[in-house]
């Protein structure tokens, strides 16, 4: 097969459904997520674990 690499997935976080609870950004592994008021994902630190998303309690991450 000639698979081209695969393009990064793009995590993208919903503002309205975050709660800012931080889970996101203590369990991802490049430190590209800053809570605040939400999360904000940094992509050019982010390399598409999908980390953030699995432990989201909210499923504001996608
Ligand atoms: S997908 Fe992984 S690297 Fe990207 S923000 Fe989420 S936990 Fe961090
Ligand atoms: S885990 Fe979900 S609800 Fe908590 S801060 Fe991250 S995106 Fe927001």
């Amino acid at each position: 097969m000639a698979d081209e690499q695969k393009p990064k997935r793009k995590m993208l976080v919903n503002p309205g459904a975050c709660m800012g609870c931080g889970y996101c950004e203590d369990v991802c592994p490049t430190g590209a997520i800053h809570v605040s008021d939400y999360a904000r994902i940094d992509e050019a630190r982010c390399i598409g674990c999908g980390c953030c998303a699995g432990r989201c309690p909210m499923g504001a991450i996608d």
